[in-house]
């Protein structure tokens, strides 16, 4: 294992950073309708400060890296990003969230600036609900950008759904069917109550609906699926894709496990994602600070990661910024 540890023993080896604040959809859970004041351009961080963050995070074993958003992909050349982090020693793995709009543009550029895997993130398979839930997209360029990833040769492309009670939940068994049809790896993820727009279904719910379908055989990590992240990963008999579950809300032991950090557009490493806490790193890169400073600062962010969050027993508590702000 590597990375430093924080203060509950915890090996931190995995650094989520948010490229950008915008976002070309709308997801009735994430975003407003009209959007968040942007930030201006100015206070977001250059590919340069990313990559002397990223560079100073591999010195101290940080081996994972994430690009997300806002949606990553709208920021101008960010294959050009990918190049420069995937170049840095030390940097094992480098990949993409992406709500997959702009996947089929960009899918083979990614993967020949080095970029190792992509998720994508997609709620429904009906289109109607696609525009419902999004507010802005259309399901088929999300489906044509996860063919074009597959053709780039991103494998496994794995597909990231929030259910919500009363609005998607109805489409778990289709989406568990993917995972036999089409070789889909399927994330159910557990809705967490930023905007109360919906309520969130516990994972073991769908696990009951999904058994319906077959047998749900837990997958060993050795299958190499899991990248050390927060899902539980299972089978169904004879499916070439998975179906993993990620339970911030009910799982009880879903912190003890959390080996990450999140740099946000601009430029504060944050311990945690559901707690107010920052640590400023843009201010003294922008005075020139030096590697071992910077190092010091990211080593002061490990140390100050929380326990947990304060989502359990339906406890809401917003944080300050939006996920499009924060990078999810
Ligand atoms: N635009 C990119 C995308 O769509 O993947 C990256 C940013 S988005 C904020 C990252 C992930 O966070 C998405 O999978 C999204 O579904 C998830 N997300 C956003 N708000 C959430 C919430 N309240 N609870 C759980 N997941 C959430």
């Amino acid at each position: 294992m590597t990375g430093p540890l924080d203060s509950f023993g915890r090996s931190i080896n995995y650094l989520r950073i948010s490229v950008t604040d915008r976002c070309n959809l709308r997801c009735i859970y994430c975003i407003p309708p009209e959007g968040v004041p942007q930030m201006p351009h100015s206070a977001i961080l250059s590919y340069e400060e990313i990559q002397t963050i990223v560079r100073a995070s591999a010195e101290l074993g940080i081996n994972k890296v994430r690009l997300t958003g806002g949606e990553p992909l709208v920021r101008a050349e960010l294959p050009k990003l990918v190049r420069m982090l995937s170049q840095i020693e030390g940097i094992e793995e480098l990949s993409l969230t992406t709500n997959g709009v702009f996947l089929k543009k960009y899918a083979l550029e990614l993967k020949q600036a080095g970029l190792s895997r992509t998720n994508v993130s997609l709620d429904t398979l009906k289109p109607d609900k696609f525009r419902y839930i999004t507010r802005l997209g259309e399901l088929k360029t999300v489906l044509e950008g996860i063919e074009a990833a597959k053709e780039a040769g991103f494998e496994p492309v794995k597909i990231n759904t929030v259910v919500m009670r009363g609005i998607n939940e109805d489409e778990v068994l289709d989406f568990a069917r993917m995972t036999r049809e089409n070789g889909w790896h399927v994330r159910f993820i557990e809705l967490m109550p930023f905007k109360g727009v919906a309520e969130f279904v516990p994972s073991i719910e769908l696990q009951q609906h999904i058994s319906l379908l077959g047998k749900l055989e837990p997958c060993p990590d050795s299958i190499g699926i899991s990248g050390n992240g927060p899902a539980i990963y299972y089978r169904l008999t004879g499916a070439k894709g998975t179906i993993g579950f990620i339970n911030p809300i009910t799982e009880t032991s879903f912190c003890s496990r959390c080996n990450r950090m999140r740099l946000t557009p601009d430029g504060k490493l944050r311990p945690c994602l559901l707690r107010e806490d920052e640590i400023d790193l843009k201010m003294p890169l922008r005075n020139n600070a030096s590697i071992e400073v910077l190092k010091s600062l990211i080593v002061k962010a490990v140390a100050s990661k929380p326990q947990h969050h304060h989502l359990k027993g339906g406890n809401i508590r917003l944080v300050n910024r939006k996920m499009s702000q924060i990078g999810g």
